[in-house]
C-alpha cells in the first residue's frame, strides 16, 4: 500500500461508553498500527440533543483506561482537526449545497404530515415505505419557498431502480436495491448536517483510507457510496465487523449484558484482560492461544481473518480470562498496586466518608460497612429477600420495575433516582420503605446498610442495575409468558405515573 492507512472511530457522545465502540476502536487500532498508519478518533455530535459533553469525556476516558490510544482526536490533536463534529458545523452547509449545483440533491419542503402520507401511499403500493419518488418542486416555486422562508431540508437523490454494490473487505461484493434506499436527508432544517453527509464529508478530508466499523452500518454504505461519487471523492475501503452478541445470540444489549466500559473497570476487570477478549470476538491468534497482549495482537494482525459467525460476548468467560491475567501475569508488587489504583484510593474512598465516619467506633469497621461499594455479584439467595409485608411476587416485580425504570434514566444523581424510586411505590401502592427493602438488599446485600441512593449514585448506573438484574435472577427471574404480562403491568404503570407528574406540574 502506498498510502499512508488511516483508520478512525467515530463514537457519537449520547451514552455510555459501549463495549462495542471499544471493540471497533481495537480492531481499527491494531489495523493502523500493522500497516504503520495512523488511528483517529472523532465525535460525531452533529446530534445537539442527544450528545453531551460527559459522555463524550466518559468515552475518551475509557478508551484510554484499555490502553486503545488515537494518534489524532479532540483531546490530542492533528493535522486535520477539529476532530469534533460540532465545530466544524459551518463546513457542512457549502457541499450540500453543491450538490444541488450539481443537480444531486434537492431541496424538500415537505411537512412532517405530507412526508407520512407518502410512506403510507409507498406501503400500499408495496414499496419500501421510506421517502422517495417525486419530491422536486420546479425551481420557481423553490426559489419562492426560499425567498419567503419557508422550513426546508435538504436531500439526496438516488436512483429508483437496479442495484448498488459494495465492496467489503470481509464479505466481498454485497448487493442493495436501490428502490430500498431512500431519499436521505443532508441537511436538517436547523442547518445541521446528518450523519451520512458529515461522516462522508470528514472521512474525505481526513484521508481516511479503510472505515472498520460495526455491521449496522451496512445499509448506509450505498448512500454514502454515492455520496462519493457526486463529489468525485476516492471511496475508503470499508469492512463492516461483526455484531457482538449476547449469550442467547440476540445483539448484545445492556438489558442482558452490561455493555459500558465503566461497568467492566467498576467490577474489578483488568484493561489487558477487556482488550484480550475483545481481541477474541470474530478473531483469533495464528496459534489460536486464549491469552494474548495488545501487541502480540498488533503483530500477529490480519483483519482479513475476521470471521463473521455473530462473536458471543459471554461475561462469565471474561471473568475467566481475567483470573487467568491476575494469576499469570501479576507479580505480588502489580497485585497490589492494581488493588490501590481500583479501589483503595481518595477518588473511591472520599465520597464515602460522609456515610461512614459516623457510623464507626474503629477504622476496623471500615471494610465490613463498604465492602458491597467494592464488590461484583453479591452472593445473594432467594431466602434474603423474604419481607414481612411483600410477597415474592412483589418483590420481584418491585426489583424488575425499578431496573426498568432506572435503565431508561439518564440522569444519574441522588435526587432522580430517590424521584424515580418514590414515583413507583407510589404507583405500586406500596409505602416507600417497604419498596426501597429489596432494593437494599439487591445493591448492599443487607437491609441495615446507610441511604441505598447514596449507594447506587456512588456505584453508577452500570453496576447498580446490574446488581438489580442479579437480584431478579436469584429470584428465579420471569418465565416467558410471565415476561410478557410483567412488561404490559409496567408500561400502564409508568403510563399512569406519567399521567400523575404532568398533573402535578
Ligand atoms: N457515529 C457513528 C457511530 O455512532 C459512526 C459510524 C461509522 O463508523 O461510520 O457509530
Amino acid at each position: 500500500m502506498s498510502q499512508i492507512v488511516r483508520t478512525r472511530i467515530a463514537p457519537s457522545p449520547t451514552g455510555d461508553p459501549h463495549v462495542g465502540t471499544a471493540y471497533i476502536a481495537l480492531f481499527n487500532m491494531c489495523f493502523a498500527k500493522q500497516h504503520n498508519g495512523k488511528f483517529i478518533l472523532r465525535i460525531e455530535d452533529t446530534d445537539q440533543a442527544r450528545s453531551t459533553a460527559e459522555s463524550e469525556q466518559d468515552i475518551l476516558s475509557s478508551l484510554r483506561w484499555l490502553g486503545l490510544d488515537w494518534d489524532e482526536g479532540p483531546d490530542v490533536g492533528g493535522e486535520y482537526g477539529p476532530y469534533r463534529q460540532s465545530e466544524r458545523k459551518n463546513d457542512y452547509r457549502a457541499y450540500a449545497e453543491q450538490l444541488i449545483e450539481q443537480g444531486d440533491a434537492f431541496y424538500c419542503f415537505r411537512t412532517p404530515e405530507e412526508l407520512d402520507v407518502i410512506r403510507e401511499e409507498r406501503k400500499s403500493a408495496g414499496l419500501n415505505p421510506g421517502i422517495k419518488g417525486n419530491l422536486e418542486l420546479p425551481a420557481e416555486d423553490v426559489e419562492a419557498r426560499l425567498a419567503r422562508g419557508d422550513a426546508y431540508v435538504i436531500r439526496m437523490k438516488v436512483p429508483d431502480e437496479g442495484a448498488c454494490v459494495i465492496d467489503d473487505m470481509l464479505r466481498g461484493k454485497i448487493e442493495i436495491d436501490w428502490s430500498q434506499v431512500d431519499c436521505q436527508i443532508l441537511l436538517k432544517s436547523d442547518g445541521m448536517p446528518t450523519y451520512h453527509l458529515a461522516n462522508v464529508v470528514d472521512d474525505h478530508l481526513m484521508a481516511i483510507t479503510h472505515v472498520i466499523r460495526g455491521e449496522e452500518w451496512i445499509n448506509s454504505a450505498p448512500k454514502h457510496k454515492l455520496l462519493y461519487q457526486y463529489f468525485a471523492w476516492d471511496m475508503p475501503t470499508l469492512c463492516h465487523m461483526p455484531l457482538l452478541r449476547n449469550p442467547d445470540k440476540s445483539k448484545l444489549s445492556k438489558r442482558k449484558n452490561p455493555t459500558s466500559i465503566n461497568y467492566y473497570e467498576r467490577a474489578g476487570f483488568l484493561p489487558e484482560t477487556v482488550v484480550n477478549y475483545l481481541g477474541r470476538m470474530g478473531w483469533s491468534m495464528p496459534d489460536e492461544r486464549e491469552k494474548f497482549s495488545l501487541n502480540d495482537m498488533i503483530e500477529s494482525f490480519d483483519l482479513t481473518r475476521v470471521s463473521l459467525g455473530g462473536p458471543i460476548f459471554d461475561v462469565e468467560k471474561l471473568q475467566w480470562l481475567n483470573g487467568l491475567w491476575i494469576r499469570e501475569n501479576l507479580t505480588p508488587e502489580d497485585f497490589v498496586a492494581r488493588a490501590k489504583k481500583w479501589a483503595f484510593n481518595e477518588n473511591h474512598l472520599l465520597p464515602l466518608v460522609e456515610h461512614v465516619q459516623g457510623r464507626v467506633e474503629t477504622l476496623a469497621d471500615i471494610l465490613p460497612l463498604t465492602g458491597f461499594m467494592f464488590s461484583g455479584m453479591l452472593d445473594l439467595k432467594a431466602e434474603d429477600f423474604t419481607h414481612k409485608k411483600l410477597e415474592e411476587s412483589q418483590v420481584k416485580r418491585v426489583l424488575q420495575f425499578a431496573l426498568w425504570r432506572l435503565e431508561a434514566q439518564r440522569h444519574w444523581n441522588k435526587d432522580q433516582i430517590f424521584a424515580d424510586i418514590k414515583a413507583l411505590a407510589k404507583g405500586m401502592e406500596i409505602k416507600i420503605g417497604d419498596c426501597m427493602q429489596p432494593i437494599f438488599i439487591a445493591i448492599a446485600g443487607t437491609p441495615n446498610s446507610w441511604s441505598v441512593v447514596d449507594s447506587m449514585t456512588h456505584l453508577g448506573p452500570d453496576m447498580s442495575r446490574a446488581r438489580l438484574r442479579h437480584a431478579v435472577n436469584c429470584l428465579g427471574g420471569f418465565s416467558k409468558k410471565e415476561s410478557k404480562r410483567v412488561e404490559k403491568e409496567y408500561q400502564s404503570l409508568i403510563e399512569a405515573i406519567d399521567a400523575n407528574l404532568a398533573g402535578e406540574n
